[in-house]
């Protein structure tokens, strides 16, 4: 089934939520690229994959968030990129076989960890190459489709989504928006759509910074712009406890939260601290 029959067939799409702490859980060390256990570890990111499908989602991301070569380099791991990329596409994609559930890969790729010129060093042109080899490994591997996400610079945003489209796959992209509606770079949710939407993306949304509740206000905007909105908000505004950084929402209280952005969202999941807990609640809500 394609992602627009999947759509069709339901009035929303449930997501995942977090990788990165789930993975630290199994034994991701600090420093240590993501990344790398998609070879040196698959079972640990498949039974992340499986926990997040059993808990309802219908859609898995990728465990390749920092997975382009520019974010690699950081661990001199680029030339490993197709290898990496394409390991993180199977893995998901055999976990949602191995679940026997109509659920689609969505490839993640994530911010380059560079600035663009004129701010940075780095060319839009090389950006987008650079994610285009991500998202063809991604392709390769098994995705359905590209979710370039937790952008907040909108030309990195759109040399992504440049990038991303050379993998012949739909794309979705998601901007991280403060509370103040706006990205770390001072896009509005209103030009992020109106941009992207033009450079081709099938569907647009918002994830991580704050809760669902700081979320609404750039919900309403992004459901204006006619493409399909996704929502993945962090299980609250994040709160440093001595040296920790804790998520306040639970499950219940995030589903419960949750339930305001569902009239304008056809996607929605998590981010930053939720749980397959928070996802199977969310499941429940909607059900
Ligand atoms: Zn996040």
């Amino acid at each position: 089934m394609s992602w627009q029959d999947l759509l069709e067939a339901n009035e929303h799409l449930l997501g995942d939520g977090a990788m990165g702490t789930m993975l630290h859980q199994e034994g991701l060390q600090i420093g240590q690229a993501p990344e790398t256990l998609n070879v040196d570890r698959p079972e640990a990111v498949k039974n992340v994959h499986l926990a997040y499908l059993e808990a309802g989602s219908q859609f898995v991301e990728t465990n390749s968030f920092g997975g382009s070569p520019l974010k690699l380099a950081r661990y001199d791991l680029n030339h490993r990129t197709w290898e990496l990329n394409a390991a993180a596409a199977a893995i998901a994609r055999e976990a949602v076989r191995q679940a026997g559930k109509q659920a689609l890969v969505a490839g993640s790729i994530g911010p380059s960890g560079e600035l663009i010129s004129p701010f940075g060093t780095l060319e839009p042109e090389k950006a987008e190459e650079a994610f285009a080899v991500q998202a063809q490994a991604l392709a390769s591997g098994g995705a359905d489709l590209i979710l370039v996400e937790t952008m907040s610079d909108l030309v990195e945003a759109k040399a992504a989504l440049a990038g991303a489209l050379r993998s012949g796959l739909p794309v979705w992209v998601t901007m991280t928006f403060e509370a103040n509606g706006r990205t770390n770079w001072g896009v509005s949710a209103q030009e992020a759509v109106e941009t992207l939407k033009t450079f081709g993306a099938s569907a647009i949304g918002a994830n991580c910074s704050v809760g669902p509740q700081e979320m609404l206000p750039v919900a309403k905007q992004l459901a204006a712009g006619a493409l399909p909105v996704i929502l993945q908000p962090n299980a609250g505004l994040p709160q440093l406890i001595g040296e920790e950084t804790v998520f306040p929402l639970g499950p219940e209280e995030f589903a419960l939260s949750m339930e305001r952005l569902l009239p304008y969202a056809k996607l929605i999941g998590g981010c930053c601290g939720t749980t397959p807990a928070h996802i199977a609640r969310l499941q429940d809500l909607l059900a």
